[in-house]
């Protein structure tokens, strides 16, 4: 993809001071209950007033969203409060009929991502519009999908683009409910600097009182907007009801958040960076020196069990290994979780060299 400066164009005109802000709740539930919410955002730095109006869901027998009808409320919405609005799209139905409405912004859903046809009928149904539209991760933590996605959609020659982090599923049962996995976003930055990135702490944590730090992350990361979702009455909606926060306190999170710049041109804190960079690089490098030194003794065990006739898992031992990185790692104040990860790394590198020579 060439020319994605032209992707942001859309968010770089609107000469925010402040992160994007798309807020709104998870679903269009009601006339009433859309332009209250609504009306209670209006005088905000929101910008973007999303409601579900088709909802994906994991099982059947739950609400699964007003359909079309709720397309009129959100136009009430942008007539009546001047907000402009937005929607998930899954199919050329919904393209079509969200256009027929006016609907400002689009939005693919994590569960549509995963699929490469559905996301081309979308490209397909959206050719050529002037619409903005966001393209969230997939369910899975698959960086080339997300990337295919929005490939798909350049292609089909819509200009203002974006994607939404929200989080990636997992088996494991963990604090959040889709895990960050923030690397792949910054992957996708590093890849596409230019390409506007949204954060959703909504569905990443799936309960409000989390919502603030992930907000603080995101921005700490450079994203350009978070996208919340917001209810005048969380606990009694229809739909994500642990996760949506009120209006007041969407308010009260905006206000909290501080807002970092990329950069600053004072001598003297370009000065400690560089020389604290230094230092990193000069780590980075002993880190990878270490690491191939392991690996060259690991080689040397792998020779070892191949003369014997040795599995090359031991668990006994690795969990030795393990527990014993996890008390230190801990007295460094690195983190069990971080440790784990490295380590699991490290040790999966470990089996394949010497899977590699007791083949040989
Ligand atoms: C949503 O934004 O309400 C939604 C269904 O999100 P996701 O596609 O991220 O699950
Ligand atoms: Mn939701």
């Amino acid at each position: 993809m060439e020319n994605t400066k032209e992707m942001r164009s859309w968010l770089d005109d609107m000469g925010l001071d402040h992160p994007l802000v798309i807020a709104g709740p998870c679903s269009a539930e009601t006339e009433a209950q859309v332009m209250r919410i609504a009306n209670e955002l209006k005088d905000t730095d929101v910008n973007y007033y999303r409601a579900g109006i088709w909802k994906p869901r994991t099982r059947p027998g739950n609400f699964e969203g007003v359909g079309a009808l709720g397309l009129k409320w959100l136009q009430k919405v942008k007539e009546e409060t001047g907000l402009k609005t937005a929607t998930e799209v899954a199919n050329r139905a919904h393209v079509e009929l969200a256009l027929e409405h006016d609907i400002d912004l689009l939005w693919i859903g994590a569960r549509s991502t995963v699929s490469p046809f559905i996301v081309q009928e979308i490209a397909d149904a959206l050719e050529g519009t002037d619409k903005v539209v966001l393209i969230k991760n997939p369910v899975n933590p698959d960086l080339s999908l997300w990337l295919g996605a929005v490939e798909r959609l350049h292609t089909a020659n819509i200009k203002k683009l974006g994607v939404i982090h929200r989080g990636f599923s997992s088996y494991e049962k963990t604090k959040y409910r889709n895990i960050p996995e923030w690397q792949l976003a910054i992957d996708l930055q590093t890849r596409f600097p230019d390409l506007p990135i949204i954060n959703d702490p909504s569905h990443i944590t799936g309960k409000r009182d989390m919502i603030f730090d992930v907000s603080q992350t995101a921005l700490d990361l450079n994203f350009d907007g978070l996208m919340i979702e917001t209810h005048h009455d969380p606990d009694n909606a229809w739909s994500d009801a642990a996760q949506q926060v009120t209006p007041d306190r969407l308010v009260q999170i905006m206000t909290d958040l501080r807002i970092r710049k990329e950069s600053d041109s004072e001598a003297e804190y370009n000065s400690k960076l560089s020389n604290l960079r230094a230092q990193i690089d000069i780590l980075d490098h002993q880190l990878i020196d270490t690491l191939g030194k392991r690996m060259k003794v690991s080689d040397g065990i792998g020779q070892l069990k191949k003369q014997k006739n040795v599995a090359v898992l031991q668990s006994n031992r690795w969990n030795q290994i393990l527990g014993a990185m996890i008390l230190e790692g801990e007295t460094k104040g690195l983190s069990e979780e971080f440790v784990l990860k490295m380590f699991k790394a490290i040790h999966q590198e470990s089996i394949n060299h010497q899977e590699k020579i007791i083949k040989a």
